[in-house]
C-alpha cells in the first residue's frame, strides 16, 4: 500500500498552496485532483483582492482576508522565485461607486463599517472620481476608494502553485480522484482512490464545492463520524455558480478596479477587461445564461460608457465553494488527522496565502497563527 504523511484532496488554489507549504516543511505530500490542477473555481475567478468589512464577514473571516492581502506581495514573489512563472499581480486600488441617492446612502453605511474595522479608505465625490478615472460616467455621485485593493492573474497563479508544490517535493497527481476518506478507530487512515488506498497520517479536504461528497468512513461506528458523514443530506458546503466575461479595449480605459451595483470591472495587463460576476447558489450546472451576460454588460457600460465599443472576448463560469453560513470552513474534524479547507466562497483567491499558513499549522500540530475558531467544520455538527 502507498504511504504519505499527508494527502491533500483538490489542487485548486487552496489545496495546492497547502500542499506546497507542507512539502516545504519536509512532509511527504500527495496532492490529488480528479482533473487538471486548477481547472475549477480557482481559474474561473476574477482574481480581485478586495477584503471589506460588512455583513458578509465575521470578524475572524475578515482577519483572514486582511492578513492574506498583507501576505500577497511576498507570496506571489515566492511563487515566482520557486517556479519562474510570470503572472500579473498589482495593487490597483478599487473604487466602489454610487450612481443614485439610495446607492450613496448604502455607501455611507459601508464606509462606517470600514472605519470601525480600521480598513483604509477614502470617501470621494463624483468630481474626485472623474479626476481619478476620467472614463467613468459623469452620473457617478460618489465612491469609496480602497487604495490597498488589487488583482492577481489567478489562472496562471493556480498552475504555478501546483508546480511549486511539485518542485518542493509533493507528488501532484491529475485525474486521480479521491473516492472517500478512510478512517478507523476515530482517526484518519488515508484516502481511497480508483488506484487503491494511499495511507496517511493526515488528510486535508480542499475539494472546493465538492468537498461535501467526501465523507469519512466507515459509517455508523459510534464516535467515529466526521462532520461530513455520508448519512447527512444537508451538505454544509455546495456550489454558488458565477458567470463572468472578458472584453478587450486598448488603450485600457481604467486603471483601478471599479465595483458597481451589478459588476466589478478590472483592466488586465494583457488588454482584457474582466467583468464579473453573477452569484447563483445551489447548482452544479455551469451553463452561461444570456441574462447573466446581459446584466454584466449593462452594468459595465453604465459605469464606463466607452466599454460599449469594446470587443467581446469570452464568457465562462465557475463554482464557488459556499458554506451554509457563507463563512470559510477551516479547521480540524472530529476524526483525528482530518482537516477541512474550503468554503471560501467569493474570497478564495484572496484567502489563499493565509489559509495555506493556518492549515499547515493545524496539520503540523501547532496553534494556528490566526484565530480561526469560528471557521471550524464542527459548527455544522448536528
Ligand atoms: C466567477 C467567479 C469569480 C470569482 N472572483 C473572485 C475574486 O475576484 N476574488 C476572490 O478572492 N475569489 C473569487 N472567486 C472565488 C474563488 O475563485 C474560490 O473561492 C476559490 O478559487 C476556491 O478555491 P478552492 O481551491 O477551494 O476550489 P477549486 O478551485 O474549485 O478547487 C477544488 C479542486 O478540487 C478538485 N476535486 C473535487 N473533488 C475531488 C475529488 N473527489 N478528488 C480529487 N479532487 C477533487 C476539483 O477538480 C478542483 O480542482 C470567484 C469565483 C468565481 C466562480
Amino acid at each position: 500500500m502507498e504511504r504519505a504523511d499527508v494527502v491533500v484532496i483538490g489542487a485548486g488554489l487552496i489545496g495546492s498552496s497547502i500542499a506546497w507549504r507542507l512539502a516545504q516543511a519536509g512532509r511527504q505530500v500527495v496532492l490529488l485532483d480528479r482533473e487538471e490542477p486548477g481547472a475549477e473555481a480557482s481559474s474561473a475567478g476574477a482574481g480581485l483582492l478586495q477584503p471589506e468589512a460588512g455583513r458578509e464577514a465575521r470578524s475572524e473571516t475578515l482577519g483572514l482576508w486582511l492578513e492574506s492581502l498583507a501576505m500577497y506581495d511576498g507570496f506571489t514573489r515566492e511563487v515566482r522565485e520557486a517556479t519562474g512563472a510570470g503572472f500579473e499581480y498589482r495593487v490597483t486600488g478599487r473604487l466602489v461607486t454610487a450612481f443614485d441617492e439610495a446607492q450613496e446612502a448604502a455607501l455611507r453605511t459601508r464606509s462606517r463599517a470600514q472605519a470601525d474595522a480600521g480598513i483604509p479608505f477614502e470617501w470621494l465625490s463624483g468630481d474626485d472620481v472623474r479626476r481619478m478615472e476620467p472614463s467613468i460616467t459623469p452620473d457617478v455621485r460618489a465612491a469609496l476608494y480602497f487604495p490597498q485593493h488589487g488583482l492577481v492573474d489567478n489562472r496562471r497563479l493556480v498552475i504555478a502553485l501546483a508546480q511549486a508544490a511539485a518542485r518542493a517535493g509533493a507528488d501532484v497527481r491529475a485525474y486521480e480522484p479521491a473516492t472517500s476518506v478512510a478512517t478507523s478507530g476515530g482517526r484518519v487512515d488515508g484516502v481511497e482512490t480508483p488506484n487503491g488506498r494511499i495511507s496517511a497520517d493526515a488528510v486535508v479536504i480542499a475539494a472546493g464545492c465538492w468537498s461535501g461528497f467526501l465523507p469519512p468512513g466507515p459509517h455508523g461506528e459510534s464516535g467515529n463520524q466526521g462532520v461530513g458523514d455520508a448519512t447527512r443530506s444537508d451538505r454544509f458546503v455546495g456550489p454558488a455558480k458565477g458567470e463572468i466575461i472578458a472584453l478587450e479595449a486598448r488603450p485600457r480605459p481604467i486603471e483601478r478596479v471599479i465595483s458597481t451595483d451589478g459588476a466589478s470591472i478590472s483592466a488586465r495587463g494583457d488588454g482584457r477587461i474582466v467583468v464579473g460576476a453573477t452569484v447563483i447558489p445551489g447548482t452544479f450546472h455551469k451553463e452561461i445564461t444570456a441574462d447573466g451576460v446581459a446584466r454584466m454588460l449593462a452594468a459595465a457600460v453604465r459605469a464606463v460608457p466607452s466599454l460599449g465599443g469594446a470587443r467581446f472576448v469570452e464568457a465562462w463560469t465557475g463554482l464557488r465553494p459556499k458554506s451554509l453560513d457563507d463563512q470559510p470552513i477551516v479547521g480540524a474534524d472530529r476524526v483525528a488527522g482530518l482537516f477541512w479547507a474550503t468554503g471560501h466562497f467569493k474570497m478564495g483567491i484572496l484567502s489563499t496565502p493565509a489559509t495555506a499558513e493556518v492549515v499547515s499549522d493545524l496539520v503540523e500540530g501547532r496553534t494556528p497563527r490566526l484565530p480561526i475558531t469560528s471557521m471550524s467544520p464542527l459548527r455544522f455538527e448536528r
